[in-house]
């Protein structure tokens, strides 16, 4: 099986590794000549709407993509010529942040209240509406906490929309959440479905830095309300692969901020802490092979490795801690890699986390009080 893969970061390259044990090759297409997967797979260095790597790509068995601000017209162009999956239409929902909030509502999944915002005039009324504090997020493109402004006071709206280069945006009421959680799932081409249990993350200034799985404290009930929101989503899509949706949890209730339609950062920590990792899943998803079982080995902890990398003795030296090297060159800001690290319980999971904390402090990779929330 020859599998072509749209984008070729480091999502790219881990699901290249989980790929060659089931015997699948694959083909990368990516501007980026330095890209983490390249190092493993053959790799086109084009634009993702590039005729030719277009025609490449439609000579593949199946298309997926790793990255969800791939041109649509790209993915219908290859719709036509060789399955894509997750299909088109999930990638334009995904793409837009008023399209991906209003199938939420639409599916009765619970959200923050929104309003859709195309001018000053709209962002005023909306302000009166959804009161203050608020937040103003552009439609298309935003990422990691970027394309977002805070309003605090209504006065300040018209500085927010300026900020934001006046392009179309939502404008959200501020949720105080008592966390953040996200759960995986996936659906292959012939309609099985596969939960893995809610996951616990933790940001720092608008990037993922650690996950816990699974979220401390899961009760039966949250898990199958976030399932039943998932299956919604999943079937009313005709989803195929791998989904992340991404909830605030307020006293029990979840509100779904937004969807993924590819495998996850929040994620990760399957790789050596779920019997099935996501990539795996997702491969298996995409071939219509049975799903592999989505169960957790104990209790993970997934960290991510921002703007440095630490000496890997220090990590390695740690009992079940395994270490993951994007071969990324550094940058301040940019993942470089992620630690999972696996327990047998909570108690043994903390206890492994302050063990490897001071080695990712001092280089940088962790700011300090991430692990406070453990
Ligand atoms: P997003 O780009 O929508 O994933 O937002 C990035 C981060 O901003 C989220 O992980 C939350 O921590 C925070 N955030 C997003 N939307 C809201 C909201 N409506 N209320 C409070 N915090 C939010």
């Amino acid at each position: 099986m020859h599998i072509g893969v749209l984008g070729a970061g480091q999502l790219g390259r881990m699901l290249a590794l989980a790929g060659y044990p089931l015997g699948f090759r694959f083909t990368f297409v990516d501007p980026n000549p330095s890209s983490p997967a390249a190092q493993l797979a053959p790799h086109l260095i084009a634009n993702y709407d590039d005729p030719q790597a277009l025609e490449q790509l439609g000579k593949t068995d199946v298309v997926t993509y790793e990255f969800e601000n791939v041109p649509e017209a790209a993915a219908v162009a290859l719709a036509g010529r060789v399955p894509i999956y997750p299909n088109p239409v999930a990638l334009r929902i995904a793409q837009d942040r008023l399209f991906e909030k209003t199938r939420f509502q639409r599916l009765d999944i619970t959200t923050s209240p929104f309003v859709s915002i195309s001018s000053e005039e709209d962002l005023e009324s909306a302000l009166q509406k959804l009161g203050t504090p608020c937040l103003l997020k552009t439609r298309r493109l935003g990422y990691d906490g970027k394309g977002q402004q805070r309003i605090v006071k209504s006065e300040d709206g018209g500085r927010a929309f300026e900020a934001l280069g006046r392009v179309p945006c939502l404008l959200e009421q501020w949720i105080t959440f008592s966390r953040e959680l996200s759960l995986l799932c996936a659906r292959s081409t012939s309609g099985e479905l596969a939960f893995y249990p809610l996951v616990q993350n933790v940001h720092h200034e608008g990037i993922l830095r650690m996950t816990l799985a699974p979220a401390p404290g899961l009760t039966e009930a949250l898990q199958q309300l976030a399932q039943q929101y998932a299956e919604r989503l999943l079937r009313d899509l005709d989803y195929v692969g791998v989904l992340a949706i991404e909830f605030f949890d307020v006293g029990g209730q979840l509100l779904a901020n937004e969807f993924a339609p590819r495998v996850h950062n929040s994620g990760h920590f399957t790789i050596e802490g779920a019997v099935t990792s996501q990539f795996e899943n997702h491969l298996r998803a995409i071939t219509n092979f049975p799903l592999g079982d989505t169960s957790i080995r104990g209790s993970v902890a997934m960290l991510n490795l921002v703007g440095a990398m630490p000496n890997p003795v220090d990590v390695l030296v740690i009992k079940d801690a395994h270490l993951h090297d994007y071969g990324i060159e550094p940058r301040a800001g940019r993942k470089l890699g992620h630690i999972t690290l696996v327990a047998r319980n909570e108690t043994e999971r903390a206890e492994r986390l302050a063990a490897i904390e001071p080695a990712l402090v001092s280089c940088g990779a962790l700011p300090r009080d991430v692990i406070l929330n453990a």
